[in-house]
Formats: C-alpha cells, sequence, structure tokens
C-alpha cells in the first residue's frame, strides 16, 4: 500500500488524539481536533458518543497504526523495525520507540530544524541536510550518538528556514539534542531512552500486536 495522501488532520479525528503531523497549526485553534473532535465521516459526529467495545486485537492494531502515522512510516518498514527490536537484547516495545526516533527525519524535527516530520522528510529528500559534514538525504538513516546534524551552508538562507527560525519555541527540543539555532545544527548528545520520547503512546500493545 502506497503512502497515505489524504488530509492528516482525519488520521488524528480518527484516533481520537492530536498525532502533531502539521507543524504550527497543531498547536493553533485551527487544528481540527480543536473544532471536530470526532471521528471523520457521515457518522463520525454521532459515533463519537457510541463507545464501540473494541476487541482486543483492533485496540492494538489502532496503536500500531497510530505509532506508524507518528513517525510516517510505511507498513513494510515498520515491521523490519519491530524485527530489529525484537532481536535486540533490552525491552522490544522501548527499543523500537528508540529505533523510532533516531530516525533522521525525526532528529531534525525534534531539533526544530522541521515543523513537522513530513516537512522533515521533504526537506531531507531535497539534500537540505549534513550528518558529520557529509550529505544525507536518506530520511530513516538512523542517527547515533555524537552525530552531528546541520543544513548545508547553501540552504541555510532558504525561505524555508526562515519560517523555521520564526516558528522558533513551537517545539522543545528533548534533553539528548544539544540545537544551536543560529548555526541551524544539533549533535545528538546520547541515543534517547523511553523517559525522554514524549510520545502518547503504550508501545507494549504493538509487542502484543506483533507477537500474535
Ligand atoms: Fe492533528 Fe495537527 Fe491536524 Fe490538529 S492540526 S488534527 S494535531 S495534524
Amino acid at each position: 500500500m502506497g503512502r497515505y495522501t489524504g488530509s492528516v488532520c482525519k488520521l488524528c479525528r480518527r484516533e481520537a488524539q492530536k498525532l502533531f503531523l502539521k507543524g504550527e497549526r497543531c498547536y493553533s485553534n485551527k487544528c481540527a481536533m480543536e473544532k471536530r473532535a470526532y471521528p471523520p465521516g457521515e457518522h463520525g459526529r454521532t459515533s463519537q458518543f457510541r463507545r464501540r467495545s473494541e476487541s482486543e486485537y483492533s485496540i492494538q492494531m489502532r496503536e500500531k497504526q497510530k505509532a506508524r502515522r507518528m513517525y510516517g512510516v510505511m507498513e513494510r518498514q515498520f515491521r523490519r523495525y519491530f524485527a530489529d527490536a525484537d532481536r535486540t537484547t533490552g525491552q522490544t516495545g522501548q527499543t523500537l520507540l528508540v529505533l523510532l526516533e533516531r530516525r533522521l527525519d525525526n532528529v531534525v524535527y525534534r531539533a526544530g530544524l522541521a515543523r513537522s516530520r513530513a516537512e522533515a522528510r521533504q526537506l531531507i529528500g531535497h539534500g537540505h541536510f549534513e550528518v558529520n559534514g557529509r550529505t544525507v538525504d536518506i530520511p530513516s538513516y538512523q542517527v547515533n550518538a555524537g552525530d552531528a546534524i546541520r543544513v548545508r551552508e547553501r540552504a541555510r538562507d532558504a525561505s524555508v528556514f526562515a519560517e523555521i527560525r520564526d516558528a522558533d519555541g513551537l517545539v522543545r527540543p528533548p534533553e539528548w539534542l544539544d540545537v544551536d539555532p543560529d548555526t541551524l545544527s544539533a549533535v545528538m548528545t546520547a541515543l534517547p531512552e523511553r523517559q525522554s520520547i514524549d510520545v502518547p503512546l503504550n508501545e507494549q500493545l504493538i509487542v502484543e500486536f506483533y507477537s500474535r
């Protein structure tokens, strides 16, 4: 199945939760969840009052879908992340989240160098970022502790980065990122740990989904 190209706000409404997929708008009263916090579709408004008794499977699957949508990862790739996490020692769910957090598009977003993960993916794809001095245009690139990420010098004056600078303050970098807004750069000082990953996800449900 291809990448979802419909309204991303519908995804939040379906999950009944803000997934922060649209940058600045998510923090404003223009957010669809502020105005229409019910599922999309013809019967959405009435269905919010009807509590469906969801099966365990459906709850686990929704959590997995939510994670995929938040990080913008396709099913096949998500499965690979899970398989990698499962092979690694430690708690599979937490390892899975760490792998997702270490994606370059997520790190760029977390550092405030893009307003959403989708924007980060696009800017990385256009070759605007370097890791340790080398251009990386692969959004799924796994960033390591000690890696330095920055906007390439020739891209710094682009209007998109001026707008991103103006949006400063919307995103507070996590403790594992040392960000320098002046040079549009960041260093991953340590690998992220679960307690510093603020995503509204229950990773255990995802583990249960794939362990069925
Ligand atoms: Fe979700 Fe952001 Fe749209 Fe609000 S504005 S519904 S948080 S994507």
